[in-house]
């Protein structure tokens, strides 16, 4: 019989993060206070980050305790299934072997809960009682509002207009979980005001929540800021999918040939690929192939250099691939994937070739996301499409080779579905970000 599931067991599942940061060939470089421009050390990042956080954000050692207060959480959903996808390489009529990680099974249906449930921990664990953070599609708000319960804090998510209106079945489920969820811009915070006031009937974007979320934590002593993707932090936790990917095909005797995800922000797709890294800089035979959308070519066609995180320019900055802090994102359904920058470890593994980026268009994404729920059975998020259209990409392009194929099914799109309706009605079409819009938008990066 063909084994389709490689499971392990509970016991199996690792007990320890693993850090990239010693391990990456010429390091990353520090964050920047946005005022100074000096590089900025914890004292000032405590104001909105814990300091067991803080010392993961720098930490140079290469493996951390998964404290047993998060593996307990982590039981509910972890470990989670690596499946080979027979059917979709029967549909394509390949030899390559495709396997994926199936992140799509926890409580919010994508990764991000790797992530929010050690957050919420460390908060905790420093007597913090609420957590603000902002959310676009909503899937960074419902893993955040589902850990944050856990772990009995409060949690106030800024979710952005347009996202509020169109997705009210993410608002209903961080209901659920117990968050306190408003529309940004609010009236709750200064900068929510005035954005109100200059621009009555904006649609809001990510920037604007980020810098709401940001004034709620502080300004109040009970509360900290959460974030879902691009920090340090954020990519150790989520080194658990591809620690788990590498013991399941280490038990079946299986390698990958290359390792697939998608890039919003970096953590979905560094989790995966980052414990397979050192196996490659000690000579083995593997590629690393990072997917973005066309319409937000971060990697492919953005500038490497300091930028800001948000448009109010409150973040720390970054040295990043960016397309600039007021690049506005074209209204593509791929709404994790449509940040402006990249996390610093995933660009410095692009930086030194270590990670080829590419990109693809959203209808060949849905095209890949419906022929995959054809044959495994299962609705792809839209950001996920994007993986397995790369995956299928790398299958096809010589039937005969059989090479083993490793993505991560970063989360299901049940929840999506009004982005399928629209794709099967036919009201999306490819867009490739003009050349003189990315031009204009990375002539304001801060200058160093
Ligand atoms: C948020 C999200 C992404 C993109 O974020 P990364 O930090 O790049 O992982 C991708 N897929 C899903 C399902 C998401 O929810």
């Amino acid at each position: 019989m063909k084994q389709k599931k490689i499971l392990l067991d509970e016991n199996e599942m690792p007990t320890q993060w693993y850090n990239v940061m010693p391990d990456i060939p010429n390091g990353i470089d520090p964050p920047l206070d946005p005022e100074t421009k000096q590089p900025m050390g914890p004292e000032k990042l405590a104001a909105v980050f814990p300091m067991g956080l803080l010392e993961q954000e720098m930490s140079d050692k290469s493996w951390i305790d998964i404290p047993e207060e998060v593996q307990e959480i982590y039981h509910i959903w972890r470990p989670t299934p690596l499946v080979r996808a027979y059917a979709l390489e029967a549909a394509l009529g390949t030899k390559a072997k495709i396997y994926y990680k199936n992140e799509g099974v926890s409580p919010s249906g994508s990764h991000k809960t790797n992530s929010s449930v050690a957050q919420a921990y460390y908060n905790k664990r420093e007597g913090v009682k609420r957590l603000s953070t902002e959310t676009g599609a909503g899937q960074w708000g419902s893993a955040l509002a589902f850990a944050t319960h856990k772990f009995g804090l409060e949690c106030k998510v800024y979710m952005v207009r347009v996202s509020f209106d169109q997705k009210p079945y993410r608002k209903i489920m961080m209901n659920t979980f117990g968050a306190d969820i408003v529309a940004s811009p609010s009236p709750d915070t200064a900068f929510g005001r005035k954005i109100l006031e200059d621009m009555p009937g904006t649609a809001g974007s990510l920037g604007i929540a980020i810098s709401e979320a940001l004034e709620d934590a502080a300004t109040r002593d009970d509360t900290k800021y959460a974030l879902g993707s691009v920090l340090n932090h954020v990519i150790l936790h989520q080194s658990i999918i591809g620690l788990e990917s590498k013991k399941q095909m280490a038990k079946i005797g299986a390698y990958p040939d290359v390792v697939i995800g998608c890039c919003g922000g970096g953590s979905n797709y560094a989790g995966m690929m980052t414990p397979f890294l050192t196996d490659k800089l000690e000579g083995k035979k593997i590629r690393f192939v990072g997917v973005e959308p066309a319409s937000c070519p971060t990697l492919t066609r953005g500038v490497y250099a300091y930028d800001y995180g948000d448009v109010a320019r409150q973040t720390p900055l970054l040295y990043m691939y960016t397309l600039g802090h007021d690049f506005i994102p074209p209204g593509i359904h791929a709404g994790g994937l449509r940040y402006h920058g990249m996390s610093p470890i995933v660009s410095a593994l692009v930086r030194e070739k270590l990670i080829e980026p590419i990109s693809v268009h959203q209808l060949e994404c849905f095209e890949a996301g419906r022929l995959f729920a054809q044959t495994e059975g299962i609705i792809p998020a839209p950001e996920t499409c994007h993986a397995i259209r790369a995956a299928i990409i790398e299958a096809t392009r010589d039937l005969n080779d059989p090479q083993t194929i490793l993505f991560n099914f970063s989360g299901h799109g049940l929840l999506d579905l009004s982005s399928y309706e629209k794709y099967y009605a036919g009201e999306l079409h490819n867009y490739d970000y003009p050349a003189e819009a990315i031009a204009a938008a990375t002539k304001n990066l801060p200058k160093i």
